[in-house]
């Protein structure tokens, strides 16, 4: 298992959800988020009414599960999860939304990958509360509309670019969460390591939080794993040199890179000259599918300065042939 992997690990769910915070005064970075939201809530609360759908977009491990459960518990409600893999048919998400609350928050993880048909039926609950269900086959068939208690829709998707433009004009909220600043990992490595009952020196959290990609889901396993080090190899206080030892350990690079990353930068210098490539053709190079290596690695590369998207394909920068070891060639040199 790739310990800097954003997307979550089968077995570490409960760990997640005992880390997770439960208010946005709990909830570290992302600030202009946590207030534009803040400001929603409030409002919404003090009318009584149903606050607009939120869209949350950015990269696994940001925060998104974990803001539409504050948005619910802020708003005193319950809230129902699902995603869009797991929806199909129109009916499954016509028996989801029949069975709502009144002034539930639903939670629809991966939204954009749900289907057509169901789509379409969640523009006519978001916007009316109201879904149509489809009796009989043929020409005979009939649509019942069927009123739907009022609820609010929290869409995550990784990029906001991959909803159908009609489904992202009906969320009246939609924010950007981006990578974390160190700093702020860091306060979210004190507050996991409070939760936790770990003791961890202020030189080991910066460390940890440097290697983790500015993702918290990251930076909390990496917690876990450098704990289970200090339990094993000293008194379980988490210093600096016990931090290094067990990333070091654990494979994680200082600057957070991964094998994914090590190995997109890897095929771009030495199998393309630095580049520019298509991303078609980089992910076979690396034997993975263009959307991780667009969702996973790139977000994370690019920001890092290892690597650009450009018209004519992806480049890797001076930076990428340094981190490797390599001498770019003439035309890379900056
Ligand atoms: P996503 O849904 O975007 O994949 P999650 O909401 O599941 O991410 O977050 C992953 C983990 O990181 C959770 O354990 C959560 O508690 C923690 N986390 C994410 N964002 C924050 C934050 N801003 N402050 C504190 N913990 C956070």
């Amino acid at each position: 298992l790739d310990p800097l992997d954003p997307n979550i690990h089968s077995d570490e769910r409960a760990a997640e959800s005992a880390l997770r915070p439960s208010a946005l005064a709990d909830f570290r970075g992302q600030q202009r988020v946590s207030d534009q939201l803040g400001l929603v809530l409030a409002a919404a609360r003090q009318r009584g009414t149903v606050p607009d759908h939120v869209l949350l977009s950015g990269p696994p491990g940001l925060g998104k599960t974990t803001l539409a459960m504050i948005i619910a518990a802020e708003l005193g409600a319950s809230i129902r999860i699902s995603s869009g893999p797991a929806i199909q048919h129109a009916g499954d998400l016509a028996a989801i939304l029949s069975g709502l609350t009144e002034g539930e928050v639903f939670f629809l993880d991966e939204i954009h990958r749900m289907s057509r048909p169901a789509e379409e039926m969640l523009y006519l609950a978001m916007e009316d509360f109201r879904v149509d269900v489809v009796v009989g086959k043929g020409p005979g068939a009939t649509a019942i509309p069927l009123e739907i208690p009022r609820f609010t829709l929290v869409g995550a998707t990784t990029r906001a670019g991959l909803l159908p433009g009609p489904l992202r004009d009906r969320f009246g909220f939609t924010a950007q969460l981006d990578f974390y600043a160190s700093a702020d990992l860091e306060e979210i490595l004190v507050r996991s390591s409070g939760v936790l009952g770990i003791r961890l020196e202020r030189a080991a959290a910066i460390e940890i939080a440097s290697r983790s990609r500015g993702t918290p889901r990251i930076a909390n396993r990496l917690l876990r794993r450098v704990r289970d080090y200090a339990q094993v190899h000293s008194d379980g206080t988490l210093t600096e040199r016990i931090a290094r030892a067990a990333l070091e350990l654990y494979e994680v690079d200082p600057l957070g890179l991964d094998r994914l990353d090590r190995g997109v930068l890897d095929a771009l210098c030495r199998s393309f000259g630095g580049g520019p490539v298509g991303l078609t053709t980089l992910a076979l190079a690396v034997a993975e599918e263009p959307e991780t290596i667009e969702e996973v690695a790139e977000p994370f590369l690019v920001r890092e300065g290892f690597l650009m998207r450009t018209p004519r394909g992806r480049v890797a920068t001076p930076r990428a042939w340094q981190h490797l070891g390599l001498t770019p060639p003439r035309q890379a040199r900056t």
